[in-house]
């Protein structure tokens, strides 16, 4: 009894902790940072033996400046050794593995914090933005949600459905989505792109009256979250996360950036030296995660880019907020040099707003073809200037080509590639995708 209430109370703390000011709750990410530290140090030979190397005592790593000292992660680090290396030592039973295809394809097994995986936690970490517009915490216990995503599970109040059944039926996937009276849908934008246009042409279709929609997982572009909003007749809230380490933030009702969630996540933007970045400058975004003690991820390269700001949000809340600058990390590879998908997404950047979805795809050394799923206010003329955009980026060498398409294939994890090898080495190139 006595348990459950501090549980409870422990909980409650928990969750208040991003309203409160930001320097209570740098006290919390620092008390939190130098407790993990620590057990790292004792339990988990990997950071005895990175902490030794430096010759840093765990003690000595006090505030969130002192970090820097440690040294970055990736899932490189933990490539190619056993896992008893990287995990916590002390405990003879972990349930909680997982296995991720990694940036060559390869399987990356990680284990994640048991919070990441207890409902309170994960419905919490996803949908506080019902709270902050007002509706009860316990409500995040009951709101009926759809989760179309890879894997999951179904209970009283989350109806899962696998991504791969929505897209070979999707009316039969609507259809039950209606019957279960979901409120709240929770997939990637490309899922919610796919079901936006199957009901635009059919309006008629059964289908939930939802309240809101929460993306996650991919770009959610502003032509995709306008037609989404419009078709599906609801609110559309982001979030950014990592399957390793789960939520790292979630938009408020401003939709300007992603609240970080600073009681289970430290963020940081380093340069690409890992050098701390200037406050509002776009970096590698570097994430520790206060709740993993299994296996800890400390000052972990995410492998995504993006610019974090402490200034207030309009909304009150004084949590940090994080604007990500692209989801994957892949390369097209030309005899001049390579590109990485990032220069795509800059040169592409201008036509978002006529545009739902890309995809770059070499076919030789000399030629690339851009696939564009146009969006309502697409005009030919965009077409002439993605030729000259992408062909100032490729340079004179590279012929580009633009077809006009009315899907782009998913990856094998229902997620939309940005760019593709087609040319000598099927599925080179490729991407890692994110929670
Ligand atoms: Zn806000």
């Amino acid at each position: 009894m006595i348990r459950r209430i501090t549980e409870r109370f422990a909980f409650a703390r928990f969750c208040v902790l991003h309203r409160r000011s930001p320097s209570a709750q740098k006290r919390w990410q620092e008390k939190h940072m130098r407790k993990l530290l620590r057990h790292a140090y004792l339990h988990v030979p990997l950071w005895r033996t990175f902490l030794r190397e430096k010759g840093i005592e765990p003690d000595s790593i006090r505030s969130l400046a002192d970090m820097s000292r440690l040294p970055v992660t990736s899932k490189r680090t933990f490539e190619g050794k056993m896992p008893e290396e990287y995990i916590d030592s002390s405990q003879a039973v972990h349930s909680f593995w997982y296995v991720t295809s990694g940036t060559a394809g390869t399987p990356f097994r990680f284990l994640m914090s048991e919070e990441a995986v207890i409902d309170k936690y994960i419905d919490f970490a996803s949908f506080r933005f019902l709270w902050w517009r007002g509706e009860p915490l316990s409500s995040l216990a009951t709101v009926r949600i759809v989760r179309i995503k890879i894997r999951g599970l179904s209970s009283e109040s989350h109806l899962f459905v696998p991504v791969g059944e929505f897209l070979s039926n999707p009316r039969q996937a609507l259809a039950r989505m209606a019957a279960f009276k979901a409120e709240v849908l929770s997939a990637y934008p490309s899922i919610l792109l796919e079901m936006s246009r199957l009901v635009s042409k059919n309006p008629a279709l059964p289908r939930p009256e939802l309240r809101f929609v929460l993306s996650f997982g991919e770009m959610l572009f502003p032509s995709v979250r306008r037609f989404v909003e419009d078709t599906l007749g609801c609110e559309i809230y982001d979030r950014y996360g990592l399957e390793e380490i789960g939520v790292v933030g979630v938009e408020c009702a401003r939709h300007d950036g992603f609240h970080v969630n600073t009681e289970s996540v430290i963020i940081e933007i380093t340069d690409d030296s890992y050098a701390e970045a200037s406050p509002g400058v776009e970096g590698k975004i570097i994430a520790t995660d206060l709740l993993n003690y299994g296996m800890p991820f400390i000052r972990y390269d995410t492998g995504d880019r993006g610019r974090i700001s402490y200034e207030p949000c309009a909304c009150g809340l004084r949590s940090p907020r994080l604007w990500i600058k692209g989801r994957y990390s892949a390369y097209l590879t030309f005899p001049a040099r390579r590109i990485h998908h990032l220069e795509f997404d800059g040169a592409m950047d201008g036509f978002m707003n006529y545009i739902f979805q890309y995809q770059i795809a070499k076919k030789s050394d000399g030629e690339i073809v851009a696939r564009i799923i146009p969006g309502p206010a697409f005009y030919a003329g965009v077409e002439e200037r993605v030729k000259e955009s992408l062909g100032k980026l490729v340079g004179k060498d590279v012929r580009v080509g633009v077809e006009i398409v009315e899907n782009i294939p998913l990856a094998p994890r229902g997620k939309s590639r940005i760019v593709i090898d087609e040319s000598t080495r099927p599925g080179a190139g490729q991407v890692r995708g994110g929670a």
